[in-house]
């Protein structure tokens, strides 16, 4: 249940009442207060507030919900802006290789137009005896790399035990597909004050990600950005995954988050890359994050999906171009 008073001092009276009576899973946006236990209404004195409207449909993930936050969210770090309605370009190589490849790449990446720089050092690799990423040193070279580029660090955390360590390097922190539903590592998260991208589980439907964002929202981090990096349907032989490119209008409709699509990651072939970049750009994305290597071929973990950063900037270029397009025809 969302309920909208005539003022914030109004939702402010509601809170303190709801706070007298410690009920639980209580929540305000400005002038709107959500109750996910509807039973608490009956506990809360409305006589003394001036009630605008009850918007009864609530949904599950109620702070993710645009009823509850009708504005968009807009994430703000040092050097990008995300859902504001520009496009924001999050690239870089797949996993951090050495101090000199993500120097080179972040500079590739930059001057396309890309202000945040992505790489794992922690790799969530199918098979255990795989490349797991080069930990801690692999953080402080992605560090070093965004903070001589003026750039922004983005990158994958896996385990709670890694939280201070990865804390301490990133900007924004990559919850990564397998880890969607890790409830213990999306309230870790939720304890910070970093952003956090959260990128759709490969099996996961809208609801489910959107019920995880709000593990991270009840811990009191609304900095949510959701990623849509394709799913497994039954036909996954010429592509990786399937981009869901319904999901992003349908989650523009349904939050206030910024929706930003991952073409790698649901192509793993460079040739599809591009065209799904430009679908998801075309469907209202907030921005793309793309996976580049100088010598795919060489790359550590999927070079098979890697852009050269030749054909980042193509894809940058012309995405930023079909988005501007659809902003201004709408
Ligand atoms: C990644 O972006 O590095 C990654 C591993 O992606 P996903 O979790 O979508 O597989």
């Amino acid at each position: 249940m969302i309920i909208e008073l005539k003022t914030i001092e109004d939702a402010d009276q509601v809170m303190k009442a709801v706070n007298d009576k410690k009920l639980e899973h209580v929540f305000q946006h400005k002038n709107r207060v959500g109750f996910v236990d509807q039973k608490a209404l009956g506990d809360v004195p409305f006589e003394i507030n001036n009630v605008k409207e009850v918007i009864t449909d609530h949904p599950a993930a109620l702070q993710a919900s645009r009823l509850f936050h009708p504005e968009n969210t807009i994430i703000k770090t040092q050097h990008s802006v995300i859902g504001d309605g520009s496009f924001a370009l999050i690239a870089g190589p797949d996993s951090i290789e050495s101090e000199e490849h993500v120097q080179l790449m972040g500079k590739d990446v930059k001057e396309s137009g890309a202000t945040l720089l992505r790489g794992g050092s922690f790799k969530p690799r199918t098979n255990p005896y795989s490349f797991q990423g080069l930990g801690e040193q692999g953080l402080k070279w992605h560090r070093e790399a965004a903070d001589k580029l003026g750039m922004d660090m983005v990158t994958e955390i896996m385990d709670t035990r890694d939280l201070e360590m990865v804390d301490k390097y990133t900007d924004i922190f990559q919850i990564g597909t397998r880890n969607m539903q890790n409830f213990a590592l999306l309230k870790a998260v939720g304890q910070t004050d970093k952003p956090v991208v959260l990128k759709r589980g490969m099996s996961a439907t809208i609801d489910d990600l959107l019920n995880a964002s709000e593990y991270i929202a009840a811990g009191g981090n609304h900095q949510i950005i959701l990623m849509e990096r394709g799913i497994r349907t039954f036909d996954n032989k010429y592509t990786r995954n399937t981009f869901d490119v319904s999901a992003i209008p349908v989650l523009k409709d349904l939050t206030h988050y910024p929706v930003i699509g991952d073409p790698s990651h649901a192509a793993g072939v460079t040739k599809f890359v591009e065209p799904i970049g430009l679908a998801a750009a075309a469907a209202g994305a907030d921005g793309l994050m793309v996976e580049i290597h100088n010598h795919p071929k060489e790359a550590f973990v999927d070079g098979k999906q890697a852009l050269t950063p030749a054909q980042f900037d193509h894809l940058a270029k012309v995405a930023t171009k079909i988005h501007n397009l659809v902003k201004e025809a709408d």
